[in-house]
C-alpha cells in the first residue's frame, strides 16, 4: 500500500482558479477577500463578527490581547492540546494554568478548571480536542460565577455542534484555524468568531498594530491622510489569496464534514468489540467535527502499534504530548505540574488516518492492520 497520511488538505480545480484570479486583481492582501471570507465564515458558523489573520496562533494571541489578558493573569487550558493553546498566553506576558482532562471526553476536566480559580484567573480557553465539543454549559457556568473571559479553541471544530449550535458564536471569543490538516484550509490561516462589536474592533485593531484609522478613537484628527497607533499589535494579516481559497474550501464544508463523520462511523464499528481497543466517546448533545480519530490501547503496546503501522506505510500520530511537559515549561515554572489522566492518555493514544480524501480501500487497509497487530 503507498504511504497513508494522518491527515491531508483536498484542493479542486476550483479552489487553484479562486487563487490565480486574486493574484491577477489588484489585490493581493487586504483587499476585498478579507471581509468576504470573514462575513461568510461568521454567517457559517452563526456569529456576528469575524477577523481573519495569517495563523490560528496569531488568531489566539489576538483573541488574548482584545481579552486583555497581561501580565499577573491566569489562564486555564488543557494540557492535551497543541502548544499555541497555551503559547499564546506567555506571549501577553500572563501564566497558563494546566487543568487535567476528563478520562472520557478527553476534554478539559471542569472540576479540575473550578478547583485552579484564583483571583489572578481572567480567562478560560477550552479546548475541543479531535472536534468532540467540551461541556460548554458547565464552562460557561464557571466563567459567569468567576468573571472570566472564555475564548475557545476550536482549531479541531470546524462544524461542530453543541446542543444543536454550531461552535464559534457560544462563547466570548472563538479561534479556528486554517492549516491543511484541519477541516478546510487557506494554507496558514486562522480566524477569530465572537457576537461582542468592541471585541471585534479590538481584534481588528490589533491584528494591524493597534493602529485605527477611525477617527472617533483618535486622540487629534490632522486630515483625511491621518491615522494614529492606540495600542500594540502585529502584522497579522492573511493575504487574499488565502482568503480566496479558503472561502473555496468553505463551500465543501458540508462535504468534508459528512465523510469525516462517515469515516469516524466505519472505524468506531471496526474497532467497539475488539479487545484492547477503546473508541472516542461520543456525547450526548454534541456533534463531533472529527478533526482527528484518535483510539486508545493499552501503554504496553502503544509504541509497537504505532511502530508497526508506520512500518506498513500508515501514517499515524500521537495528539498529544502534554503541553507542561516540554522542556521549555519545564525549565519555566512547571516542573512540578501534573495531569494524571492527561498523562495517561497521552501514554495510550494512536491518531489514526482521517482527512475527506482518505478512500474505503484505505481504511479498510488501515483497519486491517489495526487489527491484525492486537
Ligand atoms: C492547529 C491548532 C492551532 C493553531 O495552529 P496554527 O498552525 O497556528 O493555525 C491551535 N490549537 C490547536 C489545538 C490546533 O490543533
Amino acid at each position: 500500500m503507498h504511504y497513508i497520511p494522518y491527515g491531508r488538505q483536498d484542493i479542486n480545480e476550483d479552489d487553484i482558479n479562486a487563487v490565480i484570479e486574486v493574484l491577477k486583481s489588484d489585490f493581493l492582501t487586504t483587499g476585498p477577500k478579507v471581509l468576504e471570507f470573514e462575513e461568510k465564515f461568521a454567517k457559517y458558523v452563526g456569529a456576528k463578527y469575524a477577523v481573519a489573520m495569517a495563523n490560528g496562533t496569531a488568531a489566539l494571541h489576538i483573541a488574548c490581547l482584545a481579552a486583555g489578558i497581561k501580565e499577573g493573569d491566569e489562564v486555564i487550558t488543557s494540557p492535551i492540546t497543541f502548544a499555541a493553546s497555551a503559547n499564546c498566553v506567555l506571549y501577553c506576558g500572563a501564566k497558563p494554568v494546566f487543568a487535567d482532562i476528563d478520562p472520557i471526553t478527553y476534554n478539559i476536566d471542569c472540576k479540575s478548571v473550578e478547583s485552579l480559580i484564583t483571583d489572578k484567573t481572567k480567562a478560560i480557553i477550552p479546548v475541543h480536542y479531535t472536534g468532540q465539543p467540551c461541556d460548554m454549559d458547565e464552562i460557561h457556568r464557571i466563567a459567569k460565577k468567576y468573571n472570566l473571559i472564555v475564548i475557545e479553541d476550536a482549531a479541531h471544530a470546524v462544524g461542530a455542534e453543541y446542543k444543536g449550535k454550531k461552535i464559534g458564536a457560544l462563547s466570548d471569543m472563538t479561534e479556528f484555524s486554517f492549516h491543511p490538516v484541519k477541516h478546510i484550509t487557506s494554507g496558514e490561516g486562522g480566524i477569530v468568531t465572537t457576537n461582542d462589536e468592541k471585541l471585534y474592533e479590538k481584534l481588528k485593531l490589533y491584528r494591524t498594530h493597534g493602529i485605527t484609522r477611525n477617527p472617533d478613537e483618535m486622540s487629534k484628527y490632522d486630515g483625511p491622510w491621518y491615522y494614529e497607533q492606540i495600542g500594540l499589535g502585529y502584522n497579522y494579516r492573511i493575504t487574499d489569496f488565502q482568503c480566496a481559497l479558503g472561502m473555496s474550501q468553505l463551500k465543501r464544508i458540508d462535504k468534508f464534514l459528512k465523510r469525516r463523520r462517515e469515516i469516524a462511523k466505519k472505524y468506531n464499528e471496526a474497532f467497539e468489540k475488539v479487545d484492547g481497543i477503546t473508541i472516542p466517546a461520543q456525547m450526548e448533545g454534541t456533534n463531533s467535527a472529527y478533526h482527528l480519530y484518535v483510539i486508545k490501547v493499552d501503554k504496553s503496546i502503544r509504541r509497537q502499534l504505532f511502530e508497526f503501522l508506520r512500518e506498513n506505510n500508515i501514517g499515524v500520530n500521537v495528539h498529544y504530548i502534554p503541553v507542561y511537559t516540554f522542556p521549555y515549561y519545564r525549565e519555566n515554572g512547571y516542573k512540578d505540574v501534573r495531569c494524571e489522566n492527561a498523562e495517561e492518555l497521552y501514554e495510550s493514544i494512536i491518531s489514526l488516518p482521517m482527512y475527506y480524501g482518505l478512500t474505503d480501500e484505505e481504511q479498510d487497509y488501515v483497519i486491517e492492520k489495526v487489527k491484525s497487530f492486537l
